[in-house]
């Protein structure tokens, strides 16, 4: 490998000075970094990042100021109003500004608060995409997010909302009834409360879970479960967050494709998981 990564010849886009790219960092493998991040991050004056980036993705930026914007250590979060306002304010310096967040800057991240204000202050902005955790996360614990014999859609759920509580816009009976597979972001916390809504609306005690912490990062945990003890499994396990809860029957490909533990010397525990009864090519 080479020190630093040189971009091939293409029409990459120049960071003006008093821009604010909004980029996605991925779930936390830095080779899940999109390029569009990468040409960001090697021009950035300032990067002001949150918790879930991983410290390793700043050296691509050796150049620029870092900033932390999140939580951690029990301090409390900087405010989403200071984080945006302090944005506007790097951008009228004239700085060059970076603004990382972890997996998709659109998907659970307030990327869309941020650019919106942003652009109603006047600055100039450009949004890239990240690999989200609910879909990248699961990939490196071995479960396709879809799989023609389990599910025709996906449910991407928030286990809190702005007050921190499960969110009580969602319909729980609806999304029980209606969500082939759920994958569920921020749901640790209210992990017995989500798993019993779904079990009161009829969810089976026995639904294939997987509850995937750090995933992508070198503390990757993966814990398989069911509806009926994710709660329990998960507070004897002892496992943090973060974590992408997945619930569904897709989960029990990981029997055949934990891939990770291919490499490691595993063998498939199941090469069938689903019963099909014959071989994954034959439609
Ligand atoms: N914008 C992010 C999500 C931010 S919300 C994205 O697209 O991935 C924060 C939640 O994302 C965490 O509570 C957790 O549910 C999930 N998450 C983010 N990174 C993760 C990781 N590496 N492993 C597991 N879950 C992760």
């Amino acid at each position: 490998m080479t020190d630093s990564l040189t971009l091939p010849q293409y029409d990459w886009p120049t960071m003006e000075p008093g821009w604010v790219w909004l980029c996605g960092a991925g779930p936390g493998d830095p080779g899940l970094l999109t390029l569009h991040a990468v040409n960001a991050l090697q021009q950035a004056d300032v990067v002001i990042y949150d918790a879930l980036v991983q410290e390793a993705i700043l050296q691509w930026a050796p150049q620029a100021e870092h900033v932390y914007a999140g939580k951690r250590g029990g301090k409390p979060s900087a405010k989403q109003r200071d984080i945006s306002l302090r944005l506007v304010d790097l951008a009228r310096e004239g700085k060059r500004v970076l603004r990382l967040k972890g997996g998709d800057p659109f998907v659970f991240g307030r990327g869309g608060e941020e650019a919106q204000t942003l652009i109603q202050h006047g600055i100039n902005v450009r949004i890239i995409p990240g690999i989200s955790a609910g879909i990248g996360g699961l990939a490196y614990a071995g479960i396709p997010v879809t799989h023609r014999d389990v599910n025709q859609s996906v449910t991407f759920v928030t286990g809190h909302d702005q007050t921190g509580d499960t969110p009580s816009s969602l319909n729980w009976k609806a999304i029980a009834e209606g969500a082939q597979v759920l994958v569920i972001y921020m749901g640790m916390k209210h992990v017995d409360r989500i798993a019993g809504e779904l079990l009161t609306a009829g969810r089976p005690a026995d639904e294939p879970c997987a509850v995937v912490c750090s995933a992508t990062t070198e503390d990757q945990q993966v814990l398989e479960t069911t509806l009926g003890q994710m709660a329990a499994d998960i507070e004897a396990s002892g496992l943090k967050p973060p974590a992408i809860l997945c619930i569904g029957r897709s989960v029990l490909m990981r029997q055949v494709l934990d891939w990770q533990g291919l490499i490691a010397g595993e063998t498939p525990r199941n090469l069938d998981p689903l019963g099909r009864g014959r071989p994954a090519e034959q439609a």
